[in-house]
């Protein structure tokens, strides 16, 4: 596989004389296989230049696929100045997470309606077609791409492309499910050490790639104040890639605000990190123009844990809150209504069995800590009866330390989310968590 950068920015477009080297377009990479099969991840300004070079030299008709991590803006605006889309003939396939509340069809038409562009999707004389990805394993292309959800406030997909006896993996538009990433520092660098669940599935989604492309918007200084915006620091994706047995990480989506000396610092400090922590991982920053050629490393195939449910993350469920802050269990019902989800609330955990007894809901959103019964009893008391052993419980808390998240998960948590939230979190991960344990409707 041959992969080349044409994006490297994340959130805006920032082109300039302080962004030359590593450019200011935004995410876009191109993966072109042994045999010829041509994959793009997401679609953003890089694009432009993508498809005027395909269009100079790729075999005609052109064909391709577009991996869309998701649809904020930086991911798609390149899309409508993608010219092989305006080539009779060549054919376009579209991929991108299903569940963000529209089709991927319609949310590409939105930013071509009349009011932003001369063009409407349905006149690009292309043949282009839509497919809507959940997680697991989708042969696309002669190619197995393996997608799994990320942590973002908006479904987001990261790929695995497995061709050529080699992997490459994109994880763009990702944080960290939790502030601490390991056990305890000695225990660092090993998947198992890895507190939170969430990451841990993270990490072994790269299990042995050759290359993977991480989201690394941020320093360890900077994440702080921008916790729930979606994007990681080096030293998170260092450390899962070292975890995961990662030979080659590209760290990506560059923050606009930093330029050309302040990536080229991340990148001193990533490799840093890694030397210093012994990781055996090749760590540099992402730049216009970087073409790696990625050779075959005998990759054993990934098995995705959890095959794709073919289930709509939008369908109506009946959803459980139980928070004793009703300010809390008000935001999340908001967070859970609008997507259609039928939410009822208790303020205790006593009040929250007997109403599971009665409604019987598909989900729960679970405080830990609350007066008489907390949130760890609760789970506890459920995992041991039958009708709720497999029932998915969002634990949704502000104890942020590592013996708290690894109780939750030893007592059956699904996922563990703390406050302070965002609406669009807490959606996406209810909706990854339905997706996930395909709970049925009754
Ligand atoms: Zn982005
Ligand atoms: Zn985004």
């Amino acid at each position: 596989m041959r992969v080349r950068f044409w994006g490297t920015r994340g959130s805006i477009a920032t082109p300039g004389p302080d962004t030359v080297r590593f450019g200011g377009n935004t995410a876009c990479i191109e993966v072109t296989t042994d045999a010829g099969a041509c994959f793009i991840f997401d679609c953003g300004t890089g694009a432009r230049a993508l498809g005027a070079s395909l269009m100079a030299h790729a075999p005609k008709p052109i064909s391709a696929t577009i991996l869309l991590s998701h649809t904020h803006w930086d991911h798609i605006q390149g899309f409508p100045f993608f010219a092989p889309l305006f080539g009779p003939g060549n054919r376009i396939t579209v991929c991108g997470p299903e569940g963000s509340g529209r089709s991927l069809r319609e949310v590409l038409s939105g930013q071509m309606e009349f009011t932003y562009f001369p063009i409407e999707i349905g006149q690009l004389p292309a043949t282009i077609t839509f497919q809507e990805l959940g997680e697991g394993t989708h042969e696309i292309g002669g190619a197995r791409i393996i997608a799994q959800y990320l942590h973002h406030p908006a479904m987001t997909l990261g790929y695995r492309i497995e061709a050529d006896g080699a992997a490459v993996v994109y994880l763009c538009d990702h944080e960290p499910f939790s502030e601490t990433f390991w056990h305890d520092s000695p225990a660092a660098g090993h998947a198992e050490s890895i507190v939170h669940d969430g990451d841990r599935r993270h990490a072994r989604f790269m299990a042995g790639a050759g290359l993977v492309i991480h989201d690394g918007q941020y320093t360890p200084e900077e994440y702080p104040s921008k916790k729930n915006w979606g994007h990681s620091t080096y030293e998170y994706a260092v450390g899962m890639a070292a975890a995961a047995g990662v030979r080659q990480l590209v760290l990506t989506h560059h923050d606009p605000i930093h330029d050309d000396a302040f990536v080229e610092e991340v990148e001193k400090r990533a490799c840093g990190y890694a030397r210093q922590r012994g990781y055996n991982v090749q760590v540099c920053c992402a730049f216009e123009g970087q073409d790696l050629a990625i050779e075959p490393h005998g990759v054993p195939q990934l098995t995705p844990p959890v095959p794709h449910s073919g289930r709509d993350t939008l369908q109506s469920r009946r959803i459980l809150v139980v928070d004793d802050d009703p300010d809390i269990r008000a935001l999340a019902n908001k967070a859970l209504s609008q997507d259609g989800h039928i939410v009822t609330e208790a303020g205790s955990g006593r009040e929250a069995l007997a109403l599971i007894d009665k409604q019987a809901p598909d989900l729960l959103v679970l405080d830990l800590l609350m007066p008489v019964q907390g949130g760890l009893d609760v789970l506890k008391i459920l995992r041991s009866r039958p009708a709720t052993a497999a029932l998915p419980v969002v634990v949704l808390t502000a104890m942020d330390d590592e013996v708290t998240t690894r109780a939750s998960f030893e007592f059956g948590a699904t996922d563990y989310l703390t406050k302070p939230f965002s609406i669009p979190q807490l959606a996406a991960r209810v909706r990854a968590c339905l997706a996930r344990t395909g709970s049925d409707v009754t």
